[in-house]
């Protein structure tokens, strides 16, 4: 076998890949294949439509059922505009800290992940150790459902699903989900002071917008529900965060575009929030086409991130806080691949180390203390996979 690298050296040679979302994630792919190769472990690619990009998983351990996944995501986000201080692409340590892009958000949690890989193989494993890293989580979390459904149909099916996002070792065990839409109002351009004959594409998208506060005054007049509870705040949320249209304020606006998106608590349907508002956009456009029949509205979906919804004595919640001490109460309202999983039928948390409130920033970094509480608890989870279930 070979000699195996520290976590540390793992972490420092992944952070130089600048697997930014918008990037090919190959040559950090071919790492990790070679790696796990080194050791006799086989995997899996599942490549994106363009071929630039690609999900690698792999199955080590005996080929039975209800193994333990660890799962993490290989792209960052840019650094494009920041202010950072060393170089993004590089481990560095300063004042106590390894700073660097996607030390934190989730590099350091792959690297604890991969470093498992010669730990288990040094142990009689009765149940397999998976290892899922996948691409564009950064984006809308678009990559992990192919690399799922490959696990589903080429391994065998793992019990529990470890998504290693930055929450300080506690264990998570809600997430909202996230639905986006990206809307185009099309008007048709008159001198404003003929605008009966004309179709602002600002005023017919406020139609739209009133769409958005109606959901929310809609959802407030509610009462919370039990698997909403745990979460801060305690309800769905609408949002648009970005507008733009018109070109001078007696012209009525040809364009507006605008997004359109919902935070959704557990036991929420994205299909519902879309049915609503497409429901509002006929409705509108079929005013707007009257006056102008090249008049309208376009809704493009954007992203459809599904909820972690808490399990009743799940066991992926059962073994973590057997392995971090944890009890506490945890939900958090970032997006993660936790609720693909938990959809495709696995029990899910999430759990890894690093703090959220670094991820995404300039001078994003990892306490060193929490990369070695990560390494500990990884090294209890696979422990236990020397038991039978
Ligand atoms: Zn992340």
């Amino acid at each position: 076998m070979p000699n195996s690298l520290t976590p540390r050296e793992i972490l420092e040679t992944l952070v130089a890949f600048p697997t930014v979302s918008r990037d090919s994630n190959l040559a950090l792919v071919d790492w990790v294949e070679g790696y796990l190769a080194d050791f006799g472990v086989t995997a899996h690619r599942v490549y994106d439509q363009t071929g630039r990009k690609a999900a690698i998983y792999a199955h080590i351990g005996p080929q039975v059922e209800g193994g333990i996944i660890l799962s993490g995501h290989t792209d960052v986000v840019p650094v494009d505009g920041q202010e950072w201080d060393t170089d993004p692409f590089a481990v560095t340590e300063r004042d106590g800290r390894l700073y660097g892009r996607g030390t934190c958000d989730m590099k350091g949690f792959n690297a604890l992940a991969l470093a498992m890989v010669p730990y288990a193989l040094s142990l009689d494993l009765k149940r397999p150790l998976q290892i899922a890293l996948s691409y564009d989580e950064e984006i809308g979390c678009v990559g992990a459902p192919h690399m799922i459904a490959d696990m589903v149909d080429r391994l065998p099916k793992a019990a529990i699903a470890l998504i290693g996002e930055p929450t300080n070792m506690q264990v998570v065990t809600g997430q909202k989900g996230s639905v986006g839409w990206q809307v185009h109002v099309r008007g048709h351009e008159v001198h404003s002071s003929m605008m009966h004959e004309g179709v602002s594409a600002i005023l017919e998208g406020a139609h739209l917008l009133s769409w958005v506060n109606d959901t929310n005054d809609r959802i407030r007049a509610q009462t919370p529900s039990v698997l909403a509870a745990p979460f801060d705040p305690p309800f769905s949320t609408a949002h648009t965060g970005t507008i733009t249209g018109g070109t001078a304020h007696n012209i009525t606006a040809k364009d507006c575009r605008f997004g359109i998106d919902v935070r959704l608590v557990p036991g929420e349907d994205a299909a519902s929030y879309e049915a609503s508002l497409r429901a509002r956009v006929a409705q509108v456009e079929a005013r707007m086409k009257a006056i102008h029949p090249d008049a309208g509205i376009t809704l493009a979906p954007q992203f459809d991130v599904p909820p972690l919804a808490p399990e009743h004595n799940g066991r992926a919640e059962q073994i973590m806080r057997q392995a971090t001490g944890d009890n506490g109460t945890h939900a958090v309202s970032y997006g993660t691949e936790a609720g693909q999983f938990q959809n495709a039928g696995y029990s899910a948390v999430i759990c890894g180390p690093g703090d959220i409130a670094q991820a995404h920033q300039p001078n994003e970094y990892i306490e060193p203390a929490q990369f070695t509480r990560g390494e500990q608890v990884l090294r209890t989870v696979v422990d236990m996979l020397t038991v039978s279930p």
